[in-house]
């Protein structure tokens, strides 16, 4: 049995990781479960499941969920904070753990998972994305194998010669016969949207997603194209090749999850429904296949892919996240912290939809770039990101 800790259990990747799970339960044990402030879902979640430690980052809600756990006669210990959430992603029955928590609240919990060296099934792409090469070394130094969730980069994965991935960084692309990595995107709700118009969509459209479902975060992300400019570095990372190999094109179908590229002509792509629990499913069962639930890719359905060339100046987050690696240190944590403060005014009806780039666009011109040479100088370009990006954001008139 493999035992599995799910940090962010309660969102969209951890309810779908968990319907894997549930299909194989000869297979897979839950061991941990975390959540930030959902009490029902977590409880529910634990009731099912049955893990040995659950925990809340939020103390009143943990105590909350303790209660109902002991009402209920469970035997599942309750943890609170970010303490609990590091200790259900080192528990010593987790073999694997799956990082699914949104944003950069995941980075402790997760980065102690890759210390005590778990399998990580990485959905959590900010954690990579502001840590960078330091994340890497962590993983290589506690012996953590990386797969990733994200489902081009699992994509990618797929169509990489085994093992070729976290760590490869030190052979160049070239002596692995890569060429290019083609990463798509769907385009998101607002491909076509007349650029005039942008300044006045609401939460609710940006977070209608005509091809995925997922949390409302990675949903804006996805609308303004700054989660495809995250993928740039998450793949730059993971799979040691520059920036300037991996080519966002647009992709409305959303059937290929992405193409790499070799020397010999041969193009390899990954192609599924698009579904999350088709990567989750490869990743947890890596290297065996298993059921992830999804139905069959009917190839007459989808006999036409269409591929376009996206559009800086209606998507100017990706240019964003290019130059952010390009400048390299701290630069990666500043895009993150700002776009995370910027979305969430705009979830939140505190600015426009197009103020989002320019916030994160002020930010990243407005801080320079420093050597990222420990996790604090990461924590403090965050903190300097975040306030500057809050400051503007109050600047800023809806
Ligand atoms: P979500 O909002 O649906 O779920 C987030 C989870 O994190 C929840 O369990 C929530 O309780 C927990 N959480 C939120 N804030 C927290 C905090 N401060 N402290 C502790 N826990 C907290 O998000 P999601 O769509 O499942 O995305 C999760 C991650 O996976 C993100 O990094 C996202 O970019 C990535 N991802 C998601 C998808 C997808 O299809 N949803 C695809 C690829 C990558
Ligand atoms: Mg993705």
């Amino acid at each position: 049995m493999i035992g599995v800790s799910i940090l962010g259990s309660t969102g969209s990747i951890g309810t779908s990781t968990l319907d894997v799970i549930a299909r194989h339960p000869d297979r897979f044990r839950v061991v941990a479960l975390t959540a930030n402030t959902d009490v029902d879902a977590l409880f529910a979640q634990v009731e099912r499941f049955r893990p040995e430690v659950a925990a809340m980052r939020d103390e009143r809600c943990a105590s909350e969920l303790e209660n109902r756990v002991k009402d209920a006669g469970l035997t599942t210990a309750v943890l609170a904070g970010e303490q609990g959430l590091i200790e259900c992603a080192q528990h010593g029955e987790a073999h694997t753990v799956v990082a699914a928590i949104v944003g950069a609240a995941g980075l402790h919990s997760t980065l102690a998972a890759v210390d005590a060296g778990k399998r990580m099934l990485l959905a959590n792409k900010e954690a990579l994305v502001m840590a960078g090469p330091m994340f890497l070394a962590r993983a290589r130094a506690g012996g953590s194998e990386i797969i990733p969730l994200d489902s081009e980069h699992n994509a990618i994965f797929q169509c990489f010669p085994q093992g070729n991935i976290a760590g490869e960084a030190q052979r160049t692309p070239a002596s692995r016969g890569i060429r290019k990595i083609l990463l798509t995107g769907s385009g998101g709700p607002f491909l076509d949207t007349e650029l005039r118009l942008l300044e006045r969509v609401t939460p609710d459209q940006a977070c209608a997603h005509p091809r995925w479902k997922m949390g409302r975060k990675i949903s804006v992300d996805s609308a303004t194209m700054m989660n495809k400019g995250l993928e740039v570095i998450e793949a730059h990372l993971l799979f040691g090749v520059p920036t300037e190999l991996v080519q966002v094109v647009i992709h409305p179908q959303s059937t290929i999850h992405s193409l790499v590229q070799y020397a010999d002509g041969s193009t390899l792509a990954q192609l599924g429904n698009p579904d999350m629990r088709i990567p989750i499913a490869n990743a947890l069962g890596h290297p065996e296949r298993i059921d992830s639930g999804v139905a069959d890719l009917d190839i007459f359905e989808c006999a036409r892919f269409d591929f376009i060339e996206p559009d800086f100046e209606r998507f100017p987050c990706i240019r964003y996240a290019y130059d952010a690696s390009d400048a390299g240190g701290t630069a990666p944590a500043v895009l993150n912290a700002s776009n995370e403060v910027a979305v969430g005014a705009f979830l939140d009806g505190a600015i426009r939809f197009t103020e989002i780039a320019r916030v994160i666009d002020s930010c990243l011109s407005s801080i320079d770039a420093r050597e990222a040479t420990s996790l604090d100088d990461v924590l403090d370009a965050d903190r300097e990101a975040r306030a500057l990006a809050r400051e503007r954001v109050e600047k800023a008139h809806i």
